[in-house]
């Protein structure tokens, strides 16, 4: 047992000398290997096979420049990423990202989490993850769908129905797909499956946009369920106020819950009251419509508390606020161990993950250590890829499902996700674990497929 574990410190060490300023890499790395020591132990033939050392590697890293012109006629350029990580169990799949944070660290953690969070879905999809460090914010329309037809132009030759099939994240909406697919498709003389989060009446999905927060809110529903509790009532803080968080809060309040917060790169808001769906509506046509600050919020409903915060940099306000659930999603490490302690000190019984990789792992041992319901990104907003992954099944049969049956389908998914999770960590001797259950049903997943696939 000692080599084992001593040769996943060993290849830990590795990954830090060989990539030392990849510390977003890091931790997404160390947050699995720490939970599948008992697979490895399983399996004493992946050390000869180095399915750890197989598995951190991406594929392929394509990192290309992205030259275009301003609306001054000024050119700029930023720098494009596409990490495609894993293709053992589909072809790629992961959205893209832009916003000035990104680079190769980030797109790396990105697509490793990706690789398990799509594991756990019961579709056959690969992992990757792009984007760029360009910043629509404060773009005009034409900027940026220059922007997207400049990365596209060298993106197209990547990717594919079959090969490789981008998605949104942070700062890629509907507004930016439509503006890539656009150019894919003019550059590839095909109308095909290419990319997730389409427009409706352009083979896009129903549900896609609402699926992750749906998805993150079925999974809590799951996990409370496990003690006997429900949504009914429960004060809930939300970060963000893209598109996770907010049909994690329309899914909150349609569930009886009380959304008390939400928050933006600027500031947070803070609704003793609770927020109803006029109040969401506001929000949803501020941020998405007039792509305005959450501050316009406290200007509509002078009641409120409003915070002007960097939540990154400003960690203690949002979970500040007495609670009984918490549901980060805007963005990575958001959440650190004070805010855990400060959540946990504020009543908060259930974290549940709507960002990727929000929480930092201090933070998460505190909620594993204190046996709260805390369920990791990978298993909890694993909706929206799922339902990218029924979008595509939808294009290729050249047909599209009503609302009520991809609504259906999302919910049995995140059921099934939610259950595998908890067998799986019972099965391991760490029940109610859901990071381990997540890792390890993931891993088996892929190593198998790996292993089974040989070496390529
Ligand atoms: P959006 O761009 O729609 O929204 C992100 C929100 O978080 C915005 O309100 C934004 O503020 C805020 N935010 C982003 N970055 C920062 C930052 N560095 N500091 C402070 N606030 C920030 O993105 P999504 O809602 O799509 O994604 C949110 C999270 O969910 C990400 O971690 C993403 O990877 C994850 N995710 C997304 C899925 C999807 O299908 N879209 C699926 C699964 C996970 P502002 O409004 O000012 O820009």
């Amino acid at each position: 047992m000692n080599v084992r574990i001593s040769s996943v410190d060993e290849i830990m060490s590795r990954v830090h000398e060989r990539d030392p300023d990849q510390q977003e890499f890091h931790q997404a790395v160390h947050g699995v290997f720490e939970t599948i020591g008992p697979v490895l132990e399983r399996n004493p033939g992946y050390r000869r096979l180095a399915v750890l050392e197989r598995i951190i590697e991406p594929e392929r890293i394509i990192v290309f420049r992205v030259p275009w012109m301003d609306d001054a006629g000024q050119v700029q350029v930023n720098r494009g990423y596409r990490v495609q990580m894993s293709s053992v169990l589909g072809p790629y799949k992961g959205g893209l990202r832009f916003h000035p944070s990104v680079n190769l660290s980030v797109v790396k953690f990105l697509a490793f989490e990706q690789v398990f969070k799509n594991a756990l879905t019961p579709l056959a999809l690969g992992g990757a993850k792009g984007g760029a460090d360009f910043d629509p914010k404060g773009r005009s329309d034409g900027e940026v769908m220059r922007f997207c037809q400049a990365f596209m132009s060298e993106l197209y030759r990547h990717i594919g129905p079959d090969t490789d099939v981008p998605a949104g994240d942070i700062g890629v909406g509907s507004r930016e797909i439509g503006y890539l697919f656009g150019m894919y498709k003019k550059l590839s003389n095909e109308f095909t499956g290419v990319f997730t989060g389409k427009g409706l009446v352009w083979g896009g999905s129903l549900i896609r946009p609402e699926a992750a927060g749906y998805g993150v809110v079925y999974f809590a529903a799951e996990m409370l369920a496990t003690r006997g509790k429900t949504l009914e009532g429960r004060r809930c803080l939300i970060s963000g106020a893209g598109d996770v968080a907010l049909f994690t809060a329309e899914k909150v309040l349609a569930l009886g819950g009380r959304v008390v917060t939400l928050s933006d790169s600027t500031g947070l808001i803070y609704d003793e009251q609770g927020l109803d769906s006029e109040k969401l509506a506001f929000v949803k046509e501020l941020k998405n419509v007039r792509r305005g600050r959450l501050k316009e919020y406290k200007e509509r409903y002078p009641d409120v508390v409003y915070l002007p915060c960097d939540p990154l940099l400003d960690h203690n306000s949002l979970w500040s606020f007495p609670a009984d659930c918490a549901f980060p999603c805007a963005t990575h490490n958001e959440l650190n161990a004070k805010d855990a302690e400060r959540l946990l000190a504020g009543g908060v019984d259930l974290v549940c993950e709507g960002a990727n990789m929000p929480s930092t792992s201090a933070a998460v041992q505190i909620f594993l250590a204190q046996k709260i319901l805390y369920g990791p990104g990978k298993a909890a907003n694993a909706g929206g890829v799922a339902v990218s992954g029924l979008e595509m099944a939808q294009n290729s049969m050249r047909l599209s499902w009503p609302r009520e049956e991809v609504d259906a389908r999302l919910k049995l998914i995140m059921k099934i996700i939610h259950k595998s999770c908890l067998d799986i960590a019972h099965d391991y001797g760490v029940p109610g674990n859901y990071v381990a259950g997540a890792n390890i049903s993931g891993f088996i997943k892929v190593s198998r497929a790996m292993v089974e696939q040989g070496l390529v």
